[in-house]
């Protein structure tokens, strides 16, 4: 078994770049469980289903191959074999990410794939159910939040410097709606563990994160 932290928190909290820092940090693996989701979505939309058609997603699940691997310590994305990384971060791919990911069958396709990575490496993972659901057992677990505001101006900058026209305001709702998708579905909702810290980086800056979080996986 390898050393598994666990990181779970709400759209925008600033996960995985935190993650990704540790993980470097400790030497560990960071894995992206968000992207996972993402890799499964782009495979629904590539076959032209719509984010409401439960069951034609539950049918499509079963010839979707999602793999992980790593170029240069970065993760990367293949779909039945071909590396889909760039397309990951499409608003339409994260729109039907959030709302497939509360389909059982899309969930059960996963889990497997992201226990088998932490039970043979010391592993970084981020999600939303990392905690609760797929590593019950983690070593650390950490709840990262930050308030609603704090994450849309967060997102909203990301976008306005990639180009993309969008308002704070339309952030702030989309963000909104996935917390309430995601903490009220039925299985595996976004939920603080019973054993987790909680971290609110509302006010602080990346580095002071990533220092608490390393500080709580030093073994001695
Ligand atoms: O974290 P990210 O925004 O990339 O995740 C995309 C979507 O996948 C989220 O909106 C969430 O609904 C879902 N997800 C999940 N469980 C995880 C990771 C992500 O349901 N462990």
């Amino acid at each position: 078994m390898g050393f598994n932290v666990a990181i779970d928190g709400p759209a925008g909290a600033g996960k995985s770049t935190i993650a990704k820092l540790a993980a470097k940090e400790l030497d560990f693996i960071y894995v992206d469980t968000g992207a996972m989701y993402r890799g499964l979505a782009v495979h629904f939309l590539k076959k032209g289903i719509e984010p409401e058609e439960t069951d034609r997603i539950a049918q499509a699940c079963k010839e979707a191959e999602v793999t992980i691997g790593y170029e240069n310590g970065i993760q990367q994305i293949y779909l039945n074999g071909e590396n889909i990384t760039g397309r990951l971060r499409d608003e339409k791919v994260g729109n039907m990410a959030s709302k497939s990911s509360a389909i059982p069958q899309v969930r059960e396709k996963l889990l497997e794939l992201q226990r088998t990575l932490a039970k043979t490496k010391d592993v970084i993972m981020d999600g939303r159910d990392i905690g609760t659901c797929v590593l019950p057992d983690a070593d650390v677990k950490v709840f990262l939040t930050a308030s609603v505001r704090t994450r849309a101006k967060r997102r909203y900058e990301e976008l306005v410097e990639k180009g993309i026209a969008c308002t704070l305001n339309e952030i702030e709702k989309d963000i909104q709606e996935r917390d309430e998708r995601d903490s009220t579905r039925k299985i595996a909702p976004l939920k603080q563990a019973e054993d987790a810290v909680l971290i609110d980086s509302s006010e602080m800056t990346v580095n002071e994160v990533v220092k608490q979080i390393v500080a709580l996986c030093k073994r001695d």
